[in-house]
């Protein structure tokens, strides 16, 4: 028997209409820097989104199925775009602005993009690169830079206020199927080349009322979410698509991401919930010490792709209030897989262990954990294995293989449809998490495996460290051992032997690192994650000052 109920496709074209109208007094905060920020409502941003697309479609002649990329900042013009080209039958590719340009150019080529929007301020980037664009027919300018680099550009250049001006207020959105794609994101691409995930418009709707849920991010009307994690970053994890289902208002911070803008921002604009790596934290509780501004308005904070030292967690809530929730992802999943809000009933220190974790699944996400040859690992909370997943707002392949056509790489997609994640880690009984590694980076020692993550954390709970990052170099008995990589705070002389000791009270005498060094900056990825590609070839080329302990 087929059920009796209607049928009606999950689109963004929904969010666009059910956010201008049910939440139209909603706002879209954009900081600016010193000047007063751009308020507009969500009204607003919805009309001005129906003007985006007729002058997408009418002007620049943009189709179904076409791509349009987006170079920008977090800013109220960028969720224009968001809402506007997958609503028309397009495609929003999000670029990443801090991609090396050769990649950047290679995503841009890739997907065939005929359109980039672009921030002013970030011409000077593009402007460059246009000429090995080959698909870009029209480029859009938003916000203030200056336009002349793109003098003699093959491209045609338009004004995006002066593009959308006095467009209808009306647009035939047309019915689209809803596994379509409606958005393109590469992967950043930390452990190899890009490689893009087109995200349906089911699996945006679906995704975004899981962020909603108090599972979620417990988005609401009552909320203001301040995404601090890019736009192109697997579409800031869903908060704007969110937000803009709920009524929840956003602040966008637009270009400026330092931790001292950040803080006046929070202390003037008062966001109640955000959501940001772990290195931007790590750098507004530093700014926060320095100078204190009044933070009180945020209830809670998500970290999340990359471990969250349970350290930070601690000074967060402890200094300030705030309460930090810890949440595991990948651009595959769009992003979320799991979010640790721990059960009722726990002590104290019950909870903190439950919190520290990689948290619950919710019920799309369908989870397994596998040894290196393929057997099932036991969800015992002690056996280790690689995590597959599974679900409606999961990959189940690559974007634009060879022929076009979408691509299953073996070491990505099990044979019968699950995602490989390349994380390792075990499972609890009751479903929780806890990641040890990426499979790239655990440090296989003899036999055994040792936890880079877990020394880093330890060690990164030492008062005088800032910064930690241990690798895998080569060993020649053991195979492979740890090299712990340390950035001391200012004016700290601690010595790796104190170091040590302080790490010998807490994991075992074998996974002790014996070779350190002390560097002045981790280095970060393009979405600010510790590069350890470059430290372990920092190490091989020789550029570090590594002491060995006996
Ligand atoms: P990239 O793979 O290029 O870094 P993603 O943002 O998709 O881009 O990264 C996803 C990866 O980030 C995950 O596979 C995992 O290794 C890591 N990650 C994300 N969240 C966490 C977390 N809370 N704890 C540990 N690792 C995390």
């Amino acid at each position: 028997m087929f059920s009796t109920m209607q049928d009606v496709p999950l689109t963004v074209t929904r969010i666009l209409v059910h956010g201008a109208l049910a939440h139209g007094k909603a706002q879209v905060v954009t900081w600016t820097g010193d000047g007063e920020p751009q308020r507009r409502t969500f009204h607003e941003v919805g009309l001005r989104s129906i003007q985006l697309a007729n002058a997408l479609h009418d002007e620049l002649g943009v189709e179904e199925g076409q791509v349009v990329g987006s170079l920008m900042w977090n800013n109220c013009e960028h969720l224009e775009a968001y809402l506007a080209v997958p609503s028309m039958g397009a495609v929003l590719h999000t670029l990443n602005l801090r991609l090396p340009a050769a990649q950047l150019t290679w995503v841009v080529n890739h997907a065939a993009d005929r359109v980039i929007i672009v921030n002013g301020s970030l011409l000077p980037l593009l402007a460059p690169l246009l000429p090995g664009l080959k698909s870009v027919e029209h480029v859009v300018v938003a916000g203030p830079g200056d336009r002349s680099v793109l003098d003699g550009c093959r491209a045609t250049v338009h004004d995006y206020e002066e593009l959308i001006e006095g467009r209808p207020v009306r647009y035939p959105w047309p019915v689209i199927d809803e596994r379509r794609a409606a958005a393109l994101c590469y992967t950043s691409g930390t452990t190899g080349d890009p490689k893009g995930v087109a995200y349906s418009h089911r699996s945006i709707y679906l995704h975004s009322m899981q962020i909603n849920s108090v599972e979620g991010f417990g988005m609401s009307g009552k909320e203001m979410v301040l995404p601090v994690v890019p736009m192109f970053h697997a579409n800031a994890w869903g908060t704007t698509h969110s937000a803009f289902m709920t009524g929840a208002s956003i602040l966008m911070p637009d270009r400026f991401l330092q931790p001292g803008p950040l803080a006046d921002m929070i202390e003037t604009v008062r966001p109640t919930v955000s959501a940001a790596v772990p290195t931007i934290w790590q750098g507004l509780l530093a700014e926060l010490d320095a100078r204190p501004r009044d933070v009180s308005s945020l209830r809670e904070v998500y970290i999340g792709g990359a471990a969250c030292p349970p350290s930070l967690m601690k000074a967060f809530e402890e200094r300030h209030g705030i309460r930090v929730v810890h949440a595991w992802g990948m651009t595959e999943l769009s992003p979320l897989g799991s979010v640790a809000h721990p059960p009722a009933g726990l002590t104290a220190e019950e909870e903190w262990r439950y919190r520290e974790s990689q948290g619950l699944f919710p019920a799309s996400v369908e989870y397994r954990l596998t040894s290196a040859d393929g057997e099932l690992v036991p969800l015992d909370g002690t056996s280790v294995g690689e995590l597959e997943v599974r679900g409606p707002w999961i990959a189940g392949a690559y974007f634009g293989g060879a022929e076009g056509e979408p691509f299953r790489p073996e070491d990505k997609f099990t044979p019968d449809g699950w995602l490989k994640t390349g994380d390792v880690g075990a499972i609890t009984e009751d479903g929780f998490l806890t990641l040890t590694d990426r499979a790239k980076d655990v440090i296989k020692s003899g036999g055994e495996w040792i936890s880079s993550v877990e020394l880093e954390n330890h060690l990164m709970a030492h008062p005088d460290v800032a910064e930690a990052a241990v690798v895998a170099v080569p060993d020649e008995k053991w195979g492979e051992r740890p090299l712990a990589t340390v950035v001391l705070k200012d004016g700290s002389g601690i010595g790796y032997e104190a170091l040590r000791a302080f790490l010998s009270e807490r994991v075992a005498h074998w996974q002790l690192p014996e070779r350190w060094a002390l560097i002045e900056e981790v280095p970060k990825t393009s979405v600010g994650k510790f590069d350890k590609k470059v430290i372990r070839r920092r190490y091989a080329d020789g550029e570090l000052e590594v002491t060995q302990l006996a």
